[in-house]
């Protein structure tokens, strides 16, 4: 049976729904993602011109050479000649001229087709070659890179021989040695984006905490606010955000407003307490004087008189319950903190409930336990407590049902509980239940019983008096366990 502390409208509230910081962090994370992207592409678009303009230039300034070269064998021809001369193997003879180191190779692309020079047959295949012209003669800047794997890229360029287009293009190639270095620098440039994207996601992350700090705290100071520590709730506005200061404030007055109306009801309550209390006396007063002296009443009267003398008795203690609230509130309640025989306190509890409840099974288990048990707190105080979990086990059960008592001794203290099997509460209904005229939603009263919605409240106050505490574990339709815990005392 799990004890339930939850907020339960907290919990629905939020279902479904998200909270300003989560859209903030979701809309900005996916800002920086778009940023990131946007910028890697550009970054990468640069890159990419960057790279090929270097390599572009670089391969203009290298094919002049070679260029200058043909273009002086060109020279010595007329136009005519020079259309008709240009067969493979004056190409090759234009092309032997040209020496060139470091596996760079030069080709001619024109009308006798495709004319190696020596470096470009030895060096590519004739496949690699014809691609080479084909890729760098179709490009409007008539350059291209030809990366076949690395450090074994190539740059091409082509240039057009002076000779006219039916001359042909000189087409220049040269290896890429430090293409690794290329592939290096724009790995670290795609790297660097991506680690600074991934810190601004988490100085965003950092930066949302920080900001929402103050909110945690006024909300934890928001949700240990009870109706009884109203003149604590008040939350001080100094040191809190600008943002949250309005806010703030009219908490603030609510909490005064709420104070105020607390206190009227409770003063009222006090009032009607006492003004009630001695003229009740008097009637119940009055009618155990009918039924102790009248004895040839009618049968009838007598059983109106009988109900009327109940109904004064439940009167009287519902007004002593509200009593013993109002002069706790004033701190004019007086409960001991004294080392007690508790084994005592519980059997005496037995014994009452017993008497009050014939028709169910209330059962003590203290076999295995000491003679006697000692525990800090006030005898007669206990004994109301167990009193009122044994009735309402009674109330919200079966009729007949059985209610164990039991004591145990844990850590340094001795712990009593009241165990039911009937109806059970809610896990959202739990923590409610303590509060004083608060009726458990889904928990229904057999018939002929009452409620006041005081009884727990009155445990919570009387066992908090006594430096001990109440608590429960439920579960619906198995059973309640009410547990009190007082500090164990060894004398
Ligand atoms: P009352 O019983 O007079 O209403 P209490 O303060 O004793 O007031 O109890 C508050 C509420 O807690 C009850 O109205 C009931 O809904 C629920 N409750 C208390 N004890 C039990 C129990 N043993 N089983 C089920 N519900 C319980």
């Amino acid at each position: 049976m799990p004890a339930s502390n939850r907020d339960p409208q907290a919990s629905t509230a939020s279902a479904g729904r998200w909270s300003i910081a989560r859209r903030f962090f979701l809309t900005s994370f996916i800002l920086i993602v778009a940023q990131s992207a946007l910028s890697l592409a550009i970054s990468g678009k640069l890159w990419k011109d960057f790279t090929s303009l270097y390599l572009d230039s670089v391969l203009s300034r290298q094919v002049l050479r070679p260029l200058n070269l043909v273009d002086n064998q060109l020279d010595l021809l007329t136009a005519q000649e020079a259309m008709e001369c240009c067969t493979k193997k004056d190409y090759k003879n234009f092309l032997s001229e040209i020496a060139l180191a470091d596996g760079k190779a030069v080709m001619i692309s024109g009308s006798a087709g495709l004319v190696p020079g020596q470096g470009a047959e030895s060096l590519y295949t004739s496949q690699q070659l014809s691609d080479f012209a084909k890729l760098a003669t179709s490009n409007v800047s008539r350059f291209a890179l030809v990366d076949y794997g690395t450090d074994r890229a190539v740059a091409v360029k082509s240039v057009n021989l002076s000779g006219g287009s039916e001359t042909g293009a000189l087409i220049y190639i040269r290896p890429i040695y430090n293409m690794s270095l290329f592939i290096t620098l724009s790995r670290i440039r795609f790297l660097s984006e991506i680690v600074l994207m991934l810190s601004l996601v988490v100085l965003l992350a950092i930066a949302l905490t920080y900001i929402l700090r103050p909110m945690r705290s006024v909300r934890s100071r928001l949700s240990n606010i009870q109706l009884d520590n109203l003149d604590t709730a008040l939350i001080p506005l100094n040191g809190q955000p600008v943002e949250l200061q309005p806010i703030l404030t009219e908490f603030n007055r609510m909490v005064q407003r709420l104070e105020t109306s607390a206190q009227n009801q409770k003063q009222f309550a006090s009032t009607i307490s006492h003004e009630f209390r001695t003229p009740l006396t008097v009637i119940s007063g009055f009618i155990q004087s009918v039924l102790n002296r009248a004895q040839d009443l009618d049968s009838r009267y007598r059983e109106s008189l009988l109900i009327a003398d109940k109904e004064a008795f439940r009167l009287n203690r519902m007004l002593s319950d509200l009593l013993d609230l109002s002069r706790a509130d004033n701190h004019q309640f007086k409960v001991l903190r004294e080392p007690f025989d508790c084994i005592l306190s519980c059997r005496e509890a037995l014994r009452l409930s017993q008497f009050a409840f014939p028709s169910n099974i209330i059962r003590l288990d203290d076999s295995g336990l000491e003679e006697s048990i000692w525990a800090i707190g006030d005898p007669d105080r206990l004994v109301k407590c167990l009193e009122n979990l044994i009735g309402n086990a009674v109330k919200y059960s079966e009729p007949k049902s059985l209610i164990e008592l039991d004591i145990v001794l844990k850590d340094q203290q001795v712990l009593f509980s009241v165990q039911d099997h009937g109806q059970g509460i809610p896990d959202d209904q739990q923590t409610r239940i303590f509060e004083r005229f608060v009726r458990a939603d889904g928990v229904s009263l057999r018939r002929g019983e009452t409620s006041s919605g005081l009884g727990l409240s009155i445990v919570k106050m009387l066992m908090e008096g006594m430096g001990g505490s109440v608590s429960v574990q439920s579960e619906v339709g198995v059973g309640s366990r009410f547990i009190l815990a007082l500090q164990r005392s060894m004398s």
